[in-house]
């Protein structure tokens, strides 16, 4: 049995979990509390978890953090988990933005690093990664080996990992963008941590001048809203969002990243 939060049991050799496919308790996908059970157990104390300290879980769940360039071989993905042959993980993070990032971000490539190395560790407590593609677990998801919904919520564990609940009282896309500069993360972690913290938070993003489709977070409810705000923004960069029944739309400034 692994324990509640879907890990390996210690005392089961690494080799024994993937072979001898144990019991295991999935818990998938989770809800807002059992995201925030899993990152207030890694934050411990603190509000928010430092690179170091995430390298800290790293090694607690047996993942090897290395950074490379994959957005070539596997078609623009920004991070990659697999199964290492002994037990354990290896998680290859790119750090290198995305288009969207590239105009909208501020942060650090270790900013940029944290959260994508955040989003496999929801992988790995949610999902069943014992088969390669890995099988997501709710059988309603089998049809396809890539699920927007389990990326959805590993985005948002992500974002409360590196987000505290302090940080979460913005009320316009302004203010997003802000406190991810503050924080030094990207505004996606921000957008995800606020989806959670708040009961009625969602965001969308555009970027039209790259021929882009609205990119995600896409609200997990009332995205026609938001995507019409979204449309209207005509030139640049921009995302909207929705919390507590308000819309706030931003067109991101070019010199954004420059
Ligand atoms: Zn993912």
């Amino acid at each position: 049995m692994w324990d509640k939060f879907g890990r390996p049991p210690t005392h089961l050799a690494a080799s024994e979990t993937f072979g001898s496919q144990p019991e295991i308790t999935f818990w998938a996908p989770p809800s807002k509390s059992q995201l925030l059970e899993v990152t207030s157990e890694w934050k411990g104390v603190h509000s928010r978890l430092t690179w170091e300290e995430l390298l800290d879980v790293a090694t607690s769940l047996q993942v090897k953090v290395s950074h490379e360039d994959i957005k070539t071989s596997l078609k623009g993905a920004q991070a990659k988990l697999a199964p290492r042959p002994k037990g354990g993980w290896s998680a290859h993070i790119d750090p290198d933005p995305t288009p969207f990032e590239q105009k909208a971000d501020t942060c650090s490539p270790t900013g940029r690093s944290a959260f994508r190395l955040a989003h496999e560790f929801g992988h790995i407590y949610f999902s069943d990664r014992r088969t390669i593609p890995h099988t997501p677990v709710n059988s309603y998801w089998h049809a396809s080996p890539y699920n927007s919904a389990e990326e959805e919520y590993c985005d948002q564990l992500a974002g409360l990992a590196l987000v505290g609940p302090e940080a979460a009282h913005c009320e316009t896309a302004a203010e997003v963008v802000y406190a991810a500069q503050e924080l030094d993360v990207p505004v996606a972690a921000m957008i995800n941590a606020l989806s959670v913290y708040r009961e009625h938070a969602a965001g969308l993003f555009h970027v039209p001048t790259l021929g882009y489709e609205p990119q995600g977070p896409v609200g997990f409810w009332d995205a026609p809203v938001l995507r019409e705000a979204v449309d209207s923004c005509t030139d640049g960069v921009g995302f909207s969002l929705r919390v507590d029944g308000k819309i706030s739309s931003i067109e991101l400034p070019s010199y954004a990243a420059e």
